[in-house]
């Protein structure tokens, strides 16, 4: 595949602001292309770049997205709720399983989010490219605690800016993402922070529930279909502010002990905020995944506050970034990846199995019924 600077140029357009304010802080809209998420419903989602608060909008109804403090689920609120009462409709009934899934379980939900993310996304990669990230992942897994072993990175043909990771250490990093970075501190931050959603359970659990989500709302739709807009929510949507400024403060601190300068990320960070504040819709669901990069580097800085200057190293390597992984790089030829093909690290045979697509789907719907009518019926016998 061949990618000319034409597209890395084409993917970094400004679009025109919108009129529509922020109903918290009165900030006009970026203009972002609004993000439609499927567990929401599939209304245009707005997120305030100053203050983040995230907006839906529907015949001139507005209501509020929050994600729930106990589960991390986003839910819809009529109103600017208190943090303190920051709790989807389950939790607050006491209905759900709050804990770390079964590896089976996640396993399978894995599995089968692969497979329809495989439907919507080309992955890519060059044998060079996958030397260079995987050695860079390596490095951040060994810093994190809790990180999945055999961490690796692939590569989504996409020049809008996206990332993911999946419970078992597979990291999604769109070439647009690459594209944006300028140095290496700043690819093992971000990096980093998708091995602390993996590292801390937050991929899984959030997987798991967008699957019964799935499973309980649409069992006529196209299962296919209907996965890959889960498993993509989980792009649209992050994990609520706190646990991705728990996943900022585990990356920020893995780059220190490596030796990473932190001002990297503060550049990083500042780019993103004058892209999203331009209006840049390559940047729509990152925007709408995360607090506002203002509020995640004025945490980072106090975090990093009173830290000696040896500890505060200067290392970027920014020329062994742009050799390995810059524009001249993805703009060469780059092939295509099978993510439905385990590679060697892996155990088993995830060989693409389409007559079986779908089957894992309706285990775990099965699975999920199963547990619904367990606690139903546990919550019945306690009261
Ligand atoms: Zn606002
Ligand atoms: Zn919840
Ligand atoms: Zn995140």
């Amino acid at each position: 595949m061949v990618v000319g600077e034409m597209e890395i140029s084409r993917a970094l357009e400004l679009n025109q602001p919108a009129g529509e304010v922020c109903p918290r802080c009165d900030e006009p809209e970026a203009g972002l292309r609004p993000v439609r998420a499927q567990t929401l419903g599939g209304v245009p989602l707005h997120r305030c770049h100053r203050c983040g608060t995230r907006v839906v909008r529907e015949d001139d109804r507005e209501r509020f997205v929050f994600s729930c403090g106990s589960c991390g689920l986003p839910f819809l609120a009529e109103e600017i709720l208190p943090h303190a009462e920051h709790r989807c409709d389950d939790c607050r009934s006491g209905k759900e399983v709050l804990e770390v899934p079964e590896d089976v379980l996640t396993g399978a939900m894995e599995e089968e989010a692969r497979s329809a993310l495989s439907l919507r996304w080309s992955f890519v990669t060059s044998p060079s490219l996958t030397i260079y990230l995987q050695r860079v992942v390596n490095q951040m897994e060994s810093r994190i605690a809790g990180a999945p072993a055999g961490c690796r990175v692939v590569l989504v043909d996409d020049w809008s800016m996206r990332t993911l990771a999946l419970p078992s250490g597979l990291i999604m990093i769109s070439l647009g993402t690459l594209a944006f970075l300028e140095d290496e501190a700043e690819l093992a931050f971000v990096l980093g922070h998708e091995i602390a959603h993996a590292a801390s359970g937050d991929a899984a659990i959030r997987l798991v529930r967008l699957g019964y989500h799935a499973a309980a709302s649409e069992r006529n739709g196209d299962v296919d279909d209907v996965w890959t807009e889960t498993v993509l929510d989980l792009v649209r949507l992050g994990y609520g502010r706190v646990r991705e400024r728990d996943a900022d403060a585990v990356a920020v601190e893995s780059i220190l002990s490596l030796g990473y300068d932190p001002v990297s990320v503060g550049r990083y960070l500042a780019r993103i905020q004058k892209r999203i504040g331009a209006g840049d819709s390559e940047l729509s669901e990152l925007a709408a995944a995360h607090p506002p990069a203002d509020d995640r580097s004025r945490r980072i800085d106090r975090a990093l506050f009173g830290r000696s200057q040896r500890e505060l190293a200067p290392k970027t390597n920014r020329e062994v970034f742009r050799r390995a992984a810059g524009h001249h790089v993805l703009a060469g030829d780059l092939v295509p990846v099978d993510l439905t093909i385990r590679s060697e690290s892996e155990d088993g045979d995830l060989t693409a199995d389409t007559a079986g697509k779908g089957r894992l789907f309706w285990m775990v719907a099965a699975i999920a019924t199963l547990t619904a009518i367990i606690l139903s019926v546990g919550l019945y016998l306690s009261n």
